[in-house]
């Protein structure tokens, strides 16, 4: 009998041995169900992007130096919400397949809306190689692998690399986070991306200082085309889609958490 065949059985055995929890209310999960319930899953703070034109993630990077082609993120970010598990299990918890699975649902959130069209490489944002040691993975480096899984286009992880081990962005001010991420990464391999369409990937967007000194750095190669996806964005960024208030769940504060 063939491994595949054997695998719901296998699952369910492991299932029964090693209960497996729901990422955010700890209920036991069923053999249908990976990393949350389905009624946690119906409470995800959805952005509902779906990659359109304009959309926040597209316009953040945009200066006299960036000019993104398309943008997506998956989830609101809200600090000390109940989706925050979901982050704290890939970062601090050391289970990169939680990763690789929401990469997965990132990709079907948009597979079927030409997001991905014409795109060459996946691109994560790369983590100090003593951040690396400590987690064990990239944590933006699985989304990749679960979008990849999905889509069929390659991860490309040589291109860009990252030179210094800045400290953690977590309890730093939005000023403070642009001047930490200054000059640490550095385009090591231009011809792999050249005149490719690349999909920049990083976990979650806070004030998009670290991806704009990426984005930098990747533009160094010519004919470049810039795209950018993360799992969540900040909700802070809400406040120009929902300029009105319109979002009630919309705070003032100045974007924090997750670094
Ligand atoms: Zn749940």
């Amino acid at each position: 009998m063939k491994f595949k065949a054997l695998r719901p059985w296998l699952e369910s055995l492991a299932n029964a041995v090693v209960p497996r929890h729901c990422l955010i209310c700890e209920r036991r999960l069923g053999m249908n169900e990976q990393c949350l319930c389905l009624a946690c899953l119906m409470q995800l703070p959805l952005t509902g992007f779906k990659g359109k034109k304009g959309n926040i993630v597209e316009r953040l990077l945009w200066d006299d130096r960036i000019s993104t082609e398309r943008g997506q993120s998956f989830l609101y970010y809200r600090p000390e919400s109940d989706s925050c598990n979901i982050f704290f299990s890939f970062k601090y918890e050391r289970n990169p397949a939680t990763a690789l699975f929401f990469g997965k649902m990132m990709a079907h959130d948009v597979e079927h809306t030409g997001f991905f069209d014409g795109m060459d490489l996946l691109v994560p944002v790369p983590l100090s190689r003593k951040r690396f040691l400590q987690r064990g993975y990239n944590q933006s480096e699985r989304l990749a692998a679960g979008i990849s899984e999905v889509t069929g286009i390659p991860v490309c992880e040589e291109a860009l690399v990252r030179d210094v081990d800045n400290v953690s962005q977590t309890h730093l001010s939005a000023e403070e986070r642009r001047e930490n991420v200054k000059e640490i990464f550095r385009l090591a391999r231009p011809e792999l991306v050249a005149g490719k369409h690349v999909l920049l990937i990083d976990d979650v967007i806070t004030t998009g200082s670290t991806l704009k000194q990426c984005a930098y750095r990747l533009l160094e190669a010519e004919g470049l085309k810039l795209s950018v996806m993360s799992l969540a964005i900040s909700h802070f960024h809400s406040r120009h889609l929902f300029p009105h208030g319109c979002d009630p769940d919309f705070g003032e504060e100045e974007p924090s958490g997750l670094g």
